[in-house]
């Protein structure tokens, strides 16, 4: 009997990936249905349910789930979801569709079939309703009204254009998911489905594991907070992003390298595991730090490292609006509810006078006696060739990345604000 915390939605892992003769067979069945092109961000989503990532979501969701998690975070059943997953169409895919059909989802970069679907709804979501969304989802609690949110959202928030720019249609029902893309292969020993981190968990004989969210090179501000966690827990999943990338991102392979020199110089080795997922970031912010601790859960994690500024977007809300929302998110009953409950850590730093590494509720010194961390900070200087701070991030670490920026032939100009002070 596992100790580790249950999947979300009380369902156990709700597996839609179909391997072996099933899925050759559902794959030359897919090959005469109808064909819908998906973007990028749904293929990270199908891969999700498809490996019981998004459990206990099995498919895309109707209008009155959209409705509900926008209003409430809660599906139509009840459950807790806190961002819309949605499969976008054009009008012209869906006029051709009707409730009831089988379609195949198509990638076309990875021309590959990734999925069938059995249609169960066909709506439309218009501009106004997106606008709705956006405003439920995006919106920080420190913007004064919509007027001023959409005045800098419109051109400064990647979400927010990312939702805007769907197709006008939505598509909803259960999923049957024939490929994980080129994850398994491109990221091996990385890339855990939420089985295969539970059984590595459970050999060590964990129960309570903390996950880090990374997307970022580790750098000391997350060694501390990964450092924390493992004082307090049994275990730390080290969970980074490997899904795209935006211009000016460190690719996937090079901070699994930074992650490995820092893992095997600087921690207890058989505490820490270190794993990827493949989903594009949503921009979502607080929200999007709810999707990290619900999305964990269900990889075997008990606890969500929840720091500064967690999941962050340009200024767009207050460095600890997500762990807040953990305060105010609806407890449906037993499974329905987020169990993963988030591990808040306040803003960590190196202190001079401390003589190490201190956070807001450790050290009394001021400003003059900290290294702010930062991974954009950390970026910009690698990428302009500008000396790095000490304490700033490990030694062995620093070496990988300044092997990586010397290989560079095209430098991406970094943009600052505000919260790259800390993120
Ligand atoms: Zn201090």
């Amino acid at each position: 009997m596992s100790q580790l915390i249950p999947p979300h939605g009380g369902k156990g892992l709700t597996i839609c990936l179909l391997e072996g003769a099933d899925r050759d067979a559902e794959l030359k069945k897919a090959q005469e249905l109808k064909k819908v092109e998906v973007s990028q961000r749904v293929k990270g989503d199908l891969i999700m349910i498809g490996i019981g990532g998004f459990s206990p979501l099995t498919g895309f969701m109707t209008k009155a789930d959209w409705k509900g998690v926008c209003d409430n975070f809660l599906l139509a059943d009840g459950t807790f979801w806190p961002v819309p997953v949605m499969l976008d169409v054009n009008k012209e895919d869906a006029s051709a569709i009707h409730v009831g059909d089988e379609i195949a989802l198509y990638d076309p970069e990875g021309d590959k079939i990734m999925a069938t679907m059995q249609v169960t709804e066909n709506f439309e979501l218009t501009d106004d309703d997106k606008k709705y969304e956006c405003e439920k989802v995006f919106m920080g609690e420190g913007t004064p009204t919509a007027d001023e949110f959409w005045k800098i959202a419109k051109d400064d928030h990647p979400g927010v254009q990312m939702v805007m720019a769907q197709k006008p249609c939505c598509l909803a029902g259960p999923v049957k998911v024939l490929s994980e893309g080129e994850y398994p292969t491109k990221y091996a020993g990385i890339y855990h489905r939420p089985a295969e981190s539970r059984k590595i968990f459970e050999e060590r004989g964990w129960k309570e594991v903390a996950a880090l969210q990374l997307r970022n090179p580790m750098h000391r501000s997350h060694e501390y907070l990964c450092k924390i966690a493992v004082e307090v827990c049994d275990g730390v999943y080290i969970h980074s992003l490997v899904g795209n990338l935006k211009p000016g991102d460190i690719p996937a392979d090079t901070r699994v390298k930074c992650i490995d020199a820092l893992v095997k110089g600087y921690f207890v080795e058989q505490n820490v595991v270190q794993g990827g997922y493949p989903l594009d970031m949503r921009y979502a912010g607080p929200r999007e730090g709810l999707l990290h601790a619900a999305f964990r859960q269900n990889y075997g994690c008990s606890k969500m490292i929840i720091g500064r500024d967690h999941a962050g977007v340009g200024d767009f809300y207050g460095m600890f609006e997500a762990q807040t929302i953990f305060d105010k998110i609806p407890t449906p009953e037993g499974g329905q509810a987020l169990l993963c409950q988030p591990l808040k850590i306040d803003w960590t730093f190196y202190c001079y006078k401390c003589d190490g590494m201190a956070s807001l509720r450790t050290c009394p010194h001021g400003k003059e006696d900290r290294v702010l961390l930062s991974g954009t900070m950390l970026r910009k200087g690698l990428s302009e060739g500008t000396p790095i701070p000490d304490h700033f991030g490990r030694d062995e670490v620093l070496d990988i990345l300044r092997k990586y920026y010397a290989g560079l032939t095209e430098k991406v100009k970094i943009k600052t604000h505000k919260a790259a002070m800390g993120d």
